[in-house]
């Protein structure tokens, strides 16, 4: 008698721990962390937001973040997907894009990716205009790239209820380090003789207003074309008054324009680097900390 009681007893906390785990599977089917193995997957479209994402999703069982695009693509201006960036984001829950136009594809995924979950970095943020068009470079203010930070965060919560927690306090430790960084920035940048400069692509607008810099000409008015002769006469004319003369290339652009300019109006050469570019891989989780500290020396530098 007593043993057939224990015995009914087990089956039935075995029933009760069955039907727990039943309806606990059941109620997750709403968020994005219902595939069979509980796993996430996070694409993100280039290196910055690749570099925001591994920062807040740093750690945490099961959440995986790839970035689609290879370590040399760059901005995505004009960037046209590929057959193996569909076939990645068909297996991604959730994209993280930089927004503002930056993505131009974003639309098409929207439409044929109905399943996918697609963040804005730059929700609800307020853009600058160059040439009449929305500049998507926020990510090189330092202010903008926290609340990109924070919007990222807020809205992967909502896709992945289940890691919430996790997610928010990496973006907190992320965050007091951007502060920091920005801190450090304003404390050598403000207080630079000489502001005006002269950039390759349209990328500096954002960081030139946060640290009160002034962009007197941008050498490649399109990414990737190289300016034409009377583009490059009206730019070696713009430098040509100023006192200090300064010339920022970038990594990822071809020298040859600014070497010409350079060779005209007598100004020196430096990088400014993006971060738009480099392999997805562990390292890239220090990497816009790092190479701002380089922006910000080099410019020191410059415009002393
Ligand atoms: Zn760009």
């Amino acid at each position: 008698m007593k043993i057939k009681s224990i015995l009914l007893c087990i089956i039935a906390a075995l029933c009760l721990m069955l039907t727990g785990c039943g309806s606990d599977t059941a109620s997750t089917s709403s968020d994005k962390s219902d595939n069979k193995d509980g796993s996430v997957r996070i694409v993100t479209t280039f290196y910055p937001m690749y570099i925001d994402a591994i920062n807040i999703a740093k750690g945490i069982d099961g959440v995986t973040v790839t970035n689609m695009t290879k370590p040399q693509t760059g901005c995505l201006h004009d960037y046209q997907l590929t057959t193996e960036d569909m076939k990645t984001l068909e297996k991604a829950d959730i994209l993280i894009a930089n927004g503002a136009g930056m993505e131009s594809f974003l639309d098409k995924v929207i439409k044929e990716q109905k399943k996918l979950t697609v963040i804005d970095a730059s929700k609800d943020m307020e853009l600058l205009e160059t040439d009449g068009e929305k500049n998507p470079h926020l990510w090189l203010s330092v202010t903008a790239d926290i609340q990109q930070v924070k919007n990222i965060t807020e809205q992967l919560k909502k896709a992945d209820p289940k890691h919430a927690d996790a997610y928010q306090a990496n973006a907190d430790a992320y965050i007091q380090k951007l502060e920091a960084l920005k801190k450090e920035m304003h404390d050598t940048l403000d207080k630079v003789p000489h502001k005006d400069i002269v950039t390759f692509h349209e990328a500096f607008p954002y960081f030139a207003k946060e640290f009160g810099l002034k962009i007197i000409a941008v050498v490649e008015r399109e990414p990737g074309s190289e300016p034409t002769p009377s583009e490059l006469q009206e730019v070696i004319q713009q430098i040509k008054p100023l006192s200090t003369k300064v010339l920022f290339t970038e990594p990822q652009y071809s020298p040859s324009a600014a070497q010409t300019i350079a060779r005209e109006t007598g100004a020196k050469i430096y990088t400014l680097d993006p971060v738009v570019t480099g392999e997805a891989n562990a390292d890239a989780m220090d990497a816009y900390l790092v190479t701002m500290r380089k922006n910000m020396n080099t410019l020191k530098e410059a415009l002393q």
